[in-house]
């Protein structure tokens, strides 16, 4: 595991946007994994989703950890050195998640 990550200290206790990825509910989209962002709370999907609204949210945003979300695992990663990272904490999910597939 690479653990070159420099953005630890942006990670922070967020509260989930929605229960599964914000853009695809809104569209209808179906998704594979989601990801929460842990800069802000945004929901939104990994990319082996057609959408991939989490890498999307960083380029947006340049927020760079994301928490993998379903279920919460531990792990998080780092868009901007490309390395997974240990989570203390591991945010609870707001409810049942809801799915298109
Ligand atoms: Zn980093
Ligand atoms: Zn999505
Ligand atoms: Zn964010």
């Amino acid at each position: 595991m690479a653990d070159e990550c420099t953005h630890l200290d942006t990670i922070r206790r967020v509260t989930p946007s929605a229960k599964g990825c914000e853009e695809c509910l809104a569209i209808g989209s179906p998704w594979v994994h989601l990801r929460l962002c842990r800069t802000c709370g945004h929901v939104g999907c990994c990319d082996s989703s057609p959408n991939m609204h989490a890498t999307k949210h960083f380029h947006k945003t340049g927020h760079p950890i994301s928490e993998g979300y379903d279920p919460p695992e531990g792990w998080g990663y780092c868009y901007v050195d490309e390395a997974f990272v240990d989570l203390d904490s591991p945010t609870p999910q707001r409810g049942p998640i809801p799915k298109f597939v």
